[in-house]
């Protein structure tokens, strides 16, 4: 067996059992066993969650060492933050949360076996299993956008070296240059990510190429934040943003990698480069194992977060779809806990919690400019729908986004310490 770390106290009498195309262990044996597929927010959340609980045996199955966290990272872009400040070691998580870290993919889930497939053919068994496996991309949708594409017209839509190879684009961009937004139609991880992020580079290039521009070629017609963003947009950086809606310019359809062009239906666009954010889906592993329906994503109940198409299979973060709440790392956590509580009362007898499910969101216009929102949901008919609504407005003064540029800040380093429990 090799690739794969455990934590050191404990061994495998508190972990789940692995064993190459081995037999299972058999279950109900001992304390439950739950399996948590993918290590970023969705799953670190509820691994540490349930692992808290000290009554059953939890493992994280994921392939990468640590976790680089996508909100911040458009700070990273425009040189406000070092991407290792975004960056949470998973084998301290695990270990100082006594939860068993195999760092491999997971290839496939065999739900009536109760197993995990891992990379190199060893299988996990568990007694309930969340998958949170977050985005992959529809990438036949934009021709010749590829993998190869990719690494010249960088996505950054999941953070870690796209997001290096992006700065590494813009630092080295002549000033005068076309940096082209390429943005998907919904839903999609982050819907106000975009636009903050022509915001935050429209900032390094006022500041350091002040003849270049941004232009957002848009998959919709409206957008999440839109009036404060033009509002900001205008206060901050005058004529140096563009966006045009889809009515206008119709989808991307095509790039060529070459030339660093985007082809819509109506028009292609050369830039000095290019962030392509294509289409999106649930992970792939949620498609291959059936959890996933037509649109794409998984449909689950949202009370339990328990997979309507695969019993005993949990989904929560941006691979689910079924209401309201947004893709977001703060809906991730909220389901999160809600998914870990339903679980251990399903394993465990422990009391049933009705959910209580958030999103909280800080959106940075430039550094010392940021809006908020925050928003409850409740699961009524099946679906997640929206409660009750606050959004900042625009109009507010320089000292109300000052502080809550600041507030966001902070509110970093706390949801950062409640979902990887304070390791970094
Ligand atoms: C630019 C940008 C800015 C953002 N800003 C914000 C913000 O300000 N606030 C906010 O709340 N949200 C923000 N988000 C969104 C947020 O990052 C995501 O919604 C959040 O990460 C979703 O969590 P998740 O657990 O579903 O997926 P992820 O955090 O992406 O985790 C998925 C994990 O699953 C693993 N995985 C996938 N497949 C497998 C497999 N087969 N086996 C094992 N592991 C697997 C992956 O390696 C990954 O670690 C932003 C996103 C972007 C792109």
């Amino acid at each position: 067996m090799t690739g794969w770390t455990r934590r050191q106290t404990g061994g495998l009498a508190a972990g789940a059992l692995v064993a190459a195309a081995a037999p299972q262990i058999a279950q109900g044996q001992g304390r439950p066993k739950v399996g948590v597929v993918g290590g970023g927010i969705g799953g670190a959340t509820v691994a540490r969650y349930l692992a808290g609980l000290e009554t059953i045996d939890v493992t994280l199955i994921e392939p990468n060492p640590t976790h680089v966290t996508c909100f911040f990272s458009n700070l990273y872009l425009a040189g406000f933050r070092s991407l290792a400040s975004l960056t949470f070691d998973l084998q301290s998580l695990a270990e100082r949360h006594r939860i068993t870290f195999i760092r491999m993919r997971a290839v496939a889930i065999d739900p009536t076996a109760g197993t995990v497939v891992l990379q190199d053919g060893a299988r996990v068994s568990f007694d309930r299993l969340v998958v949170a496996p977050g985005i992959a991309f529809k990438l036949g949708e934009i021709g010749g956008y590829d993998e190869a594409a990719a690494e010249i017209m960088p996505h950054a839509w999941v953070a870690g070296p796209q997001s290096e190879l992006l700065r590494r684009q813009l630092e080295s961009m002549e000033d005068g240059g076309l940096f082209i937004i390429a943005a998907p139609a919904n839903p999609f991880r982050c819907p106000p990510a975009p636009y903050e992020r022509a915001s935050l580079v429209a900032y390094y290039f006022k500041q350091f190429k002040p003849r270049s521009k941004v232009l957002i070629l848009d998959a919709k017609d409206r957008f999440s934040g839109q009036e404060l963003f033009q509002d900001a947009w205008s206060r901050h950086y005058p004529g140096m943003i563009e966006w045009l809606p889809v009515q206008f310019i119709g989808k991307t359809k095509a790039v060529d990698a070459a030339t660093r062009s985007v082809v819509t239906e109506g028009e292609t666009f050369n830039a000095a480069v290019a962030n392509v954010i294509p289409p999106q889906k649930a992970g792939l592993i949620a498609e291959r194992s059936g959890l996933t329906d037509a649109t794409g994503w998984c449909p689950v109940d949202p009370l339990t977060f328990e997979s309507t198409l695969q019993r005993g299979i949990h989904v929560v973060g941006d691979a689910i779809i079924g209401g309201d709440m947004p893709k977001s790392a703060f809906s991730a956590n909220s389901q999160a806990k809600a998914c870990a509580f339903a679980i251990a009362a399903a394993l465990t007898g422990s009391p049933r919690f009705p959910p209580h499910l958030f999103n909280s969101c800080y959106t940075f216009l430039a550094p010392d400019d940021a809006f908020t929102n925050a928003i409850t949901f409740a699961p009524k008919d099946g679906k997640i729908k929206t409660v009750k609504t606050f959004i900042s407005k625009v109009g507010e003064s320089a000292e109300v986004r000052r502080r809550l540029a600041h507030q966001a800040v902070g509110w970093y380093s706390a949801f950062t310490a409640d979902v990887f429990g304070g390791v970094s």
